[in-house]
């Protein structure tokens, strides 16, 4: 039985097996290797992901659900036309297509898939990522973090030795760079740093932006039909500026069009060029590296494969980034390439793939200017290896205090209230002169996310724990056994005919976004398709499908 590594990305996911140690990514049912992550209900109550449940996004937007890997690990709900659903119930649905394709790719079944989370997931993002998984009929013995994923890609890829990677993972609406070691079989993450509002959708909106400008239109006051219209349209645009220098964006339904090349995405996205340095350096910082010191840069993430993306920062580096296979598909060949190792049980003793804790834990100090607004004292500082522990020493601020609150804080700001707080222990502490009191305080974070305080008053040698675990958002095996039940009902729908279903849910999206003759077009187009769906044959399907691909893309300007 086979095991498959998946990358269940925001925008999209793939799924990648090893065949004879070499990854190979999995194509789904339209022969591609992504998949976007949207699902969509149907009308007959059926599940549907990726190609059509993108085009049902702006059909059918109270059907449809998109980005939901941004809330894992929370308690919110989505309702698709009154089916409510957590996000770890929408991965599983995009989870359960990605097993589909890859059994029918290898005729075989699969049972257990290795997938990748962000290397910032905390410990309830990661236990939904596996719930998801379980929901799915997966088993998921193993999450890999995504930049170690682009690492081991990396290294077995190009073949060449191990060594130190900047790992720059620039997707749709993330952007993740971290510095990532790989030696002696050790995959290392030495820093991350992240802006988790910054992606490609990012560029596509400088694009309306400016073309609404030009148009002296107010993009602001657009309806949501007509501004999701114009993204789209704007990342054709952008994405055509990545094969050449120049691209024109027509919006038939508005009879606008702009023409736009690279120079000018490059001076539009200067903001977006300046918040994507300062995660570069904040990674670099945190790493303690400098760029000599660094091996490779690894372009990952569909925005990676912007011309502008990379020459800002092969201009930022002084360095040029090395591209081993298309960006948004390095991630899913290094948890391929994981998961071929585990089959193989080969060296996966041998690789050890480290976790660190992405953000800070500590205490509260007194701030005398301002008693209410306590400062952060770092005990575990970001960025350190799990599992961590560490000791730090306080005393008392005033004269024979007799108790001591110590605070348990998560987060990077200088004061306590803008932090996170995750809970407190109470001591009573011996009555001294201010500062001669003695508190070591112990923190000790562990690979399950399970934190430990330890507050110890040396001279009355009396010692308070707590334990911080994060389970408020999970289910109990039995809430789990019966939603699993539950969600088997969802029909997944069926992949057969899965062509004409995308040009029928495109057709009913331009319907949904024209009005006027280009409507009309388009019902004459589906009325068509239609017929031919009763009365044709094979070929006459693929021609009329053909001719109905050519048309849309002429109503919608490509
Ligand atoms: P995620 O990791 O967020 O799931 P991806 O790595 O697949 O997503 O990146 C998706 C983003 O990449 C989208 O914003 C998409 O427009 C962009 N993208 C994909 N291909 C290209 C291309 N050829 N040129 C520019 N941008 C692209
Ligand atoms: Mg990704």
């Amino acid at each position: 039985m086979a095991i498959i590594g998946i990358d269940l990305g925001t925008t999209n996911s793939l799924a990648c097996v090893c065949q004879e140690g070499r990854p190979v990514l999995v194509p789904n049912s339209l022969g591609e290797t992504l998949t976007p992550s949207v699902v969509s209900v149907d009308e007959n109550g059926e599940i549907c992901v990726g190609a059509v449940a993108k085009e049902r996004l702006i059909s059918h937007p109270e059907a449809s659900a998109a980005s939901f890997k941004r809330y894992m690990g929370t308690n919110k709900v989505f309702t698709l036309t009154g089916n409510s659903f957590t996000p770890q119930e929408l991965s599983s649905f995009v989870l359960r297509q990605l097993k589909e394709d890859a059994q029918r790719f290898l005729g075989e079944e699969v049972t257990e898939a290795v997938i990748s989370v962000p290397a910032y997931f905390n410990d309830n993002q990661r236990y939904a990522t596996k719930e998801a998984g379980k929901l799915a009929g997966i088993h998921v013995e193993r999450l890999v973090n995504e930049p170690s994923a682009a690492a081991l890609a990396a290294s077995r890829i190009s073949g060449e030795d191990e060594g130190s990677y900047l790992v720059f993972d620039f997707g749709g609406g993330t952007l993740d760079v971290s510095v990532v070691d790989y030696f002696d079989n050790i995959i290392e993450i030495v820093a991350v740093s992240g802006d988790n509002r910054l992606g490609g959708d990012d560029f596509d909106e400088i694009i309306a932006r400016s073309f609404c400008a030009h148009h002296q239109m107010d993009y602001e006051g657009l309806d949501s039909q007509k501004r999701s219209s114009l993204l789209r349209l704007c990342e054709k645009c952008k994405q055509e500026l990545s094969r050449q220098d120049e691209a024109e964006l027509v919006w038939e339904a508005e009879d606008k069009k702009m023409p736009f090349n690279n120079l000018v995405l490059a001076g539009l996205g200067q903001d977006l060029f300046d918040r994507i340095s300062q995660v570069v350096e904040s990674a670099l910082r945190d790493s303690a590296r400098s760029m000599e010191e660094i091996d490779e840069i690894v372009l990952v993430g569909g925005s990676s494969k912007m011309p502008v993306v990379a020459l800002y920062l092969q201009t930022l580096l002084k360095r040029r980034p090395r591209i081993i296979a298309s960006p948004d598909e390095v991630v899913a060949m290094g948890v391929g390439i994981y998961a071929g190792i585990k089959e193989r049980k080969e060296d996966v003793k041998d690789l050890v793939l480290t976790d660190i804790c992405p953000f800070t834990l500590g205490t509260n100090v007194v701030n005398y200017a301002d008693n209410d607004n306590p400062v952060m004292s770092a005990v575990i500082e970001r960025n350190s290896i799990l599992p961590c522990s560490k000791k730090a020493y306080y005393t008392n601020a005033y004269d024979y205090q007799r108790k001591i609150v110590v605070g348990i804080y998560q987060g990077e700001s200088f004061y306590c209230n803008e932090n996170l707080k995750l809970g407190a222990v109470e001591m009573e502490i011996m009555p001294v002169s201010k500062g001669e009191a003695c508190l070591e305080v112990r923190f000790s974070y562990d690979l399950n996310g399970i934190l430990e305080v330890e507050v110890m008053d040396r001279q009355l040698k009396q010692m308070k724990r707590k334990v911080l675990t994060s389970e408020s958002v999970r289910l109990s095996e039995e809430e789990l056994n019966r939603r699993l039940e539950e969600l088997k009902a969802y029909k997944m729908m069926p992949c057969g005919g899965i062509r004409t279903k995308v040009v029928l849910a495109r057709g009913e999206r331009l319907f949904a976004q024209m009005t006027g003759a280009r409507r009309q077009q388009v019902v004459l187009v589906m009325q068509k398709i239609q017929q031919t769906i009763v009365g044709g044959n094979d070929q006459e399907m693929r021609r009329c499908l053909k001719e109905a691909q050519e048309i849309f893309d002429r109503l919608e300007g490509l």
